[in-house]
């Protein structure tokens, strides 16, 4: 827990904007920096395969071939923690989204998933992951902003205990709905409730993810992170950038920016 952190732990990996915003088009603050991928219409015959992760409403598409070259596209993106990899190779990102957006499941962009609300993008679930994750091993993590639950079924691959929360009634329910199809509602407990307070019963946490930008972190998620646990989260409004957060000493922060990106707000209070 308490290895010597590495500040740059991707190395010339240059800034890039991700955009988590509301499922209207991409913003490119930084377009000039971003990393460009080949533009890629999936075509349908990758789907021709017969399904390891199948569901009736998808098509039946196996997407594993699919999986495997968002993978590699993470890979040349910088992102090298194999427990990630892994875990975002196992995960079906299709059955996240909805049935009319299965084909995109695996561009690295943020779909909608209803409520003017995003799944994450590829990249920016793997790199806050990654970074938070930096040679440690954490036990029990949260997530704040569940929405479908991708994340939290990406981080319950390796992580023994998630705990996820998420606001939006329709999205909780949603994602409750996702994590049982997966088989998942074991290793993630997920809670309808508002974030921004984190779970004092069940803290300190090793690790806490943000996935929605507030104009500060919340004071009561720094105070629930474990001694040498890491929180990571967008922070600003109209610019943002994520934040990593180490905790060093019981009163103490240590305190990152890493690069440019673009999150949905993180809200007080809940809606049903
Ligand atoms: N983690 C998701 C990303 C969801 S988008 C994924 O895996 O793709 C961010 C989510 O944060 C939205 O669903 C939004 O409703 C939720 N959110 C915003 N403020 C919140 C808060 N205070 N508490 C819990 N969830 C919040």
């Amino acid at each position: 827990m308490n290895k010597p952190v590495n500040r740059h732990p991707f190395p010339g990996t240059p800034k890039r904007v991700g955009r988590v915003g509301a499922g209207r088009g991409f913003s490119a603050a930084n377009s000039n920096t971003r990393i460009s991928l080949p533009g890629r219409t999936l075509d349908v015959s990758a789907f021709a395969a017969p399904a390891s992760h199948a569901r009736p409403g998808n098509l039946g598409l196996n997407s594993d071939r699919l999986r495997a070259q968002m993978i590699q596209r993470l890979r040349n993106q910088g992102i090298q923690d194999e427990r990630v990899l892994d875990a975002m190779m196992a995960v079906p990102r299709h059955v996240f989204v909805d049935e009319g957006l299965a084909s995109r499941a695996y561009e690295d962009a943020a779909l909608p998933i209803g409520q003017g609300q995003t799944i994450s993008q590829p990249w920016v679930v793997a790199r806050m992951i990654s970074a938070m994750c930096e040679n440690r091993v954490p036990v029990k993590v949260l997530e704040v902003g569940a929405g479908c639950g991708y994340q939290a079924a990406v981080l319950a691959q390796f992580v023994k205990e998630v705990h996820a929360v998420e606001r939006i009634r329709g999205l909780y329910e949603l994602a409750r709905g996702h994590l049982r199809e997966l088989k998942l509602q074991g290793r993630v407990r997920l809670s309808f409730g508002d974030g921004m307070l984190g779970l004092p019963n069940t803290a300190p946490f090793d690790a806490i993810v943000v996935a929605a930008a507030g104009i500060k972190i919340p004071q009561a998620l720094l105070d629930q992170l474990a001694v040498g646990g890491r929180l990571i989260a967008p922070e600003g409004g109209a610019a943002q950038r994520l934040i990593l957060i180490e905790r060093t000493g019981p009163a103490a922060w240590h305190r990152e920016e890493l690069e440019s990106v673009r999150f949905v707000p993180l809200r007080a209070g809940t809606q049903s």
